[in-house]
C-alpha cells in the first residue's frame, strides 16, 4: 500500500460539520474513523458510523457503506477501502453538494451509545513495548531484565474476546488467588494490586486462509486500523499464577477498547522509519523488508489520565499520569501480523491484537502503575494530596492518543475509559 499522503490528508480541508474544523477535535475530516453506534439505552442492532467532529455519520443511511455490518467495511480490499475514504472525504467537505442530504444522517456523539467498534472474534496480546518489558523484567530479575528471546520473537499470548468491553463500561475489581510474600498459602481475595496497561489495539480487516502465512509485505492490507486498548491487570493474581504458562485470570476479567477504529489510511502522514539500536540483532528475514524499515513505524502519541472519585466529586477532569509513543515499540504492526501467522494461524475480520504496554524510555513514561510505582514501592503523587501505588475503587482510567506533525492536520483516537467498581460481595 502506498503510505504517502493524498488529497484526503490535505491539512487545508474543511468540513461542513463545523465542530470538525476545531483544531482541538480528534475527528477532523482528515481522520474519518469507523465505529458502531445506536440510540442510547436502545437494543436495536448496531449501525456503522464515521466520527466527524462531535458527530457521527450513519454510513449506511448515507448510502456510502456496503452492508449494515461493519465487518463488510473493515474487510474491504485496500483499493476499495481507500475509495470509500475518498468518497467520505468528498461528501463531508465544505461546499459538498451532499451536505443537505447527509445532514439527515448525522447524529451527535453525545446522543448515542458507542459500542466495541466491531464484533471481536479473537484477542491476542503482544509484548512489543521494550521499555515496559525491561522495566517489569528488572523488578523481577534485576540481573537479566530482558529474556534472551525478546529481541528475536514478538512475544505474545492468547487473550479472551468475551471480556473485551466498550469504553465507558465499568467493571468490578476481580477476585483471584493471591499469595502475598511471607504468607504460607494462597487465598482467594479481591485483587489489591489492580493496574491498567496503556496499549493500542490492532483490528484485523481481511483474514488469511488457514495454513497460509501473511507476508510482511501484505500484512498491512489485513489491518483495518487501530484503537486504544486498556489491558487491565491484577498484578497480585498475575505474580502467583503466571508461571509456567503466562497470564490467565489476571488479565481476562476486562479489556477496554476505544470506540473508533482509526484507519491505516488516516495514519499515512505519520509514518516513520523503523530501525534497531546498534548491537541489537536484525529481525529475521520474514520480519524484515525495505518498506518496513522505510516507514513501518507510526508515530502515535499516547497519554494515561487518572480521575479519582474525589476528583470527580470536585469536577476535576483528572491528572495525566504519563505520556509515551507507539514509535518506541520494538516491533511494527506489520511485524506483529506477519509473526502471528507465520505458522499458518488464521486471523479473521474482527481479530484484535494488543500491542503490549507502550511505555517510553524514561521512568516517568511507564504505561502501567506497576512501572510508575516501581512495583508498588513508590506511591505516585496525584497533585491533590492523593497518591496511588495501584488503582482504588472509583478510579477512572482514561487513555488518549493522537498524531501530529508539521504539515499535517492533527488526528486523534478519542478516549478509552472505564471506572473500577468495588469487588462483588460474597465471592471470597
Ligand atoms: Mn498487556
Amino acid at each position: 500500500m502506498t503510505l504517502a499522503g493524498d488529497a484526503t490528508h490535505d491539512p487545508a480541508l474543511r468540513s461542513w460539520v463545523g465542530s470538525a474544523n476545531d483544531p482541538a477535535s480528534d475527528f477532523p475530516i482528515q481522520n474519518l474513523p469507523y465505529g458502531r453506534f445506536r440510540r442510547r439505552g436502545g437494543t436495536e442492532p448496531w449501525r456503522v458510523g464515521v466520527a466527524i467532529g462531535d458527530g457521527v455519520l450513519d454510513l449506511h443511511a448515507a448510502g456510502l457503506g456496503r452492508g449494515p455490518d461493519i465487518a463488510e467495511v473493515l474487510s474491504l480490499p485496500v483499493a476499495e477501502r481507500r475509495d470509500l475514504r475518498v468518497r467520505l472525504s468528498q461528501a463531508l467537505r465544505a461546499g459538498s453538494s451532499d451536505e443537505t442530504r447527509l445532514r439527515a444522517c448525522l447524529v451527535a456523539q453525545t446522543d448515542v451509545e458507542l459500542g466495541v467498534p466491531c464484533e471481536i472474534r479473537d484477542f491476542t496480546d503482544f509484548y512489543a513495548g521494550i521499555h515496559h518489558a525491561r522495566a517489569v523484567g528488572s523488578l523481577f530479575r534485576p540481573d537479566s531484565p530482558l529474556l534472551p528471546n525478546y529481541q528475536w520473537v514478538p512475544i505474545g499470548y492468547h487473550g479472551r474476546a468475551s471480556s473485551v468491553y466498550a469504553s465507558g463500561i465499568d467493571f468490578r475489581r476481580p477476585h483471584g488467588q493471591v499469595k502475598p510474600p511471607g504468607e504460607a498459602a494462597p487465598r482467594l481475595a479481591p485483587s489489591a494490586r489492580l493496574d491498567y496497561e496503556l496499549e493500542l489495539g490492532i483490528v484485523i480487516g481481511r483474514g488469511n486462509e488457514p495454513g497460509v502465512p501473511v507476508t510482511l509485505a501484505d500484512a498491512e492490507a489485513h489491518v483495518a486500523g487501530l484503537t486504544l486498548l486498556n489491558d487491565w491487570s491484577a498484578r497480585d493474581v498475575q505474580a502467583w499464577e503466571y508461571q509456567p504458562l503466562g497470564p490467565f485470570l489476571a488479565k481476562n476479567f476486562a479489556t477496554t477498547v476505544s470506540p473508533w477504529i482509526v484507519t491505516l489510511e488516516a495514519l499515512a502522514p505519520f509514518r516513520e522509519r523503523f530501525g534497531r539500536a546498534l548491537g541489537d540483532p536484525s529481525p529475521l528475514p520474514y520480519l524484515d523488508s525495505p518498506a518496513n524499515r522505510e516507514s513501518g513505524v507510526i508515530g502515535i502519541e499516547l497519554e494515561v489520565w487518572l480521575q479519582t472519585a474525589a476528583m470527580r466529586e470536585r469536577g476535576d477532569r483528572g491528572v495525566r499520569l504519563s505520556t509515551s509513543s507507539f514509535r518506541d515499540a520494538y516491533w511494527t504492526l506489520a511485524q506483529l501480523v506477519a509473526h502471528h501467522t507465520v505458522n499458518g494461524c488464521n486471523l479473521g475480520t474482527g481479530d484484535l491484537l494488543g500491542t503490549g504496554t507502550l511505555s517510553g524510555p524514561e521512568p516517568s513514561q511507564g504505561g502501567s502503575l506497576l512501572e510508575l510505582s516501581r512495583g508498588g514501592q513508590q506511591p505516585v503523587p496525584l497533585g491533590n494530596g492523593e497518591q496511588r501505588t495501584f488503582l482504588a475503587d472509583g478510579d477512572t482510567v482514561i487513555l488518549r492518543g493522537y498524531c501530529e506533525r508539521p504539515g499535517a492536520r492533527r488526528i486523534g483516537f478519542g478516549e478509552c475509559r472505564a471506572t473500577v467498581l468495588p469487588a462483588r460481595a460474597g465471592v471470597g
